[in-house]
C-alpha cells in the first residue's frame, strides 16, 4: 500500500503525517508501517537534500534542481519504497512525484509534461494508488508558516505568494488529471478534522 501526501507550503503536511503515522502504527503494528520524506530516507537521497536545501547554492539552475529531485526520489524508490512494498508494508510518502510537477514543472516554470517526463525515467511506471493532496489557500499557508516555522528557512523556502499560487494551481490541475489516485483534503480546516479526513480517504482506499 503506496499513499503519498502532497500540498503546498503550511498545509499542515508534517503534523497530518505525524498523526496519521502514530494511528497505523496503534493499528498495525510499527513494523508494518514506513513513513519516509522526500528528497531522503536514505544515505545518497539524504546527500542530495543537502545539495538541494543549502542556503549558499543560490546559483543552482532549475533543470538542475528537478533532476536532482527525480535522482533523489530514484534512489529512495530502490532503497525505500520497493523493499517495503515487497514487506507488505503501508508506506507514507511525504512527497513524490507529484511535488516535481508543481514545484519545478509550474513554479519553476520548467514545464509541467517536460518535468513529468523527466520523472518517468526516475519512477519507472512506479505511482502510488492514493495520493493524499493537502490543499490550502496560497496566503493562507504562508502565513501558517510564518506564525509556526520562521525558525526553518532553507534555500527553498524563500518564494513570494506569486509561487506559491502557481504551485497550487499545478496541484489542482493534476487532482481535475488523476481523480482516481489524487483526493483532495481541505487543510484549512481544524487540524483533528483534518486528520479525520485523511484518515477516512485511507480507509475508503483500503477498506480492509
Ligand atoms: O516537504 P517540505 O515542505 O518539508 O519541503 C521542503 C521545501 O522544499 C519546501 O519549501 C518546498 O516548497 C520545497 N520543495 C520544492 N520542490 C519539490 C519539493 C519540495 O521546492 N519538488
Ligand atoms: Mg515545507
Amino acid at each position: 500500500k503506496f499513499i503519498s501526501f502532497e500540498g503546498p507550503d503550511g498545509a499542515g503536511k508534517t503534523s497530518v503525517l505525524q498523526q496519521i503515522e502514530h494511528d497505523l502504527e496503534a493499528e498495525l503494528g510499527a513494523n508494518q508501517v514506513l513513513y519516509t520524506r522526500e528528497p531522503g530516507g536514505n544515505p545518497i537521497s539524504e546527500q542530495i537534500r543537502q545539495l538541494l536545501f543549502n542556503p549558499a547554492n543560490t546559483e543552482m539552475d532549475g533543470r538542475t534542481e528537478a533532476l536532482l529531485f527525480a535522482a533523489a526520489r530514484r534512489q529512495h524508490i530502490v532503497s525505500e519504497i520497493v523493499p517495503a512494498l515487497k514487506a507488505d508494508k503501508v508506506i507514507l510518502c511525504d512527497r513524490y512525484v507529484d511535488s516535481s510537477i508543481a514545484y519545478q514543472g509550474a513554479g519553476r516554470q520548467l514545464g509541467e509534461e517536460a518535468v513529468w517526463q523527466m520523472n518517468q525515467f526516475a519512477i519507472d511506471g512506479l505511482l502510488p494508488q492514493l495520493t493524499i493532496y493537502l490543499d490550502i489557500e496560497s496566503a493562507l499557508g504562508l502565513r501558517r508558516i510564518a506564525e509556526h516555522r520562521a525558525d526553518q528557512v532553507n534555500r527553498l523556502d524563500k518564494e513570494q505568494l506569486s509561487f506559491h499560487r502557481t504551485v497550487r494551481q499545478a496541484y489542482l490541475r493534476l487532482y481535475h488529471q488523476y481523480p482516481e489516485r489524487i483526493k483532495l483534503i481541505d487543510a484549512s480546516q481544524p487540524l483533528a478534522k483534518v486528520i479525520a479526513d485523511v484518515r477516512q480517504t485511507i480507509h475508503a482506499r483500503y477498506p480492509d
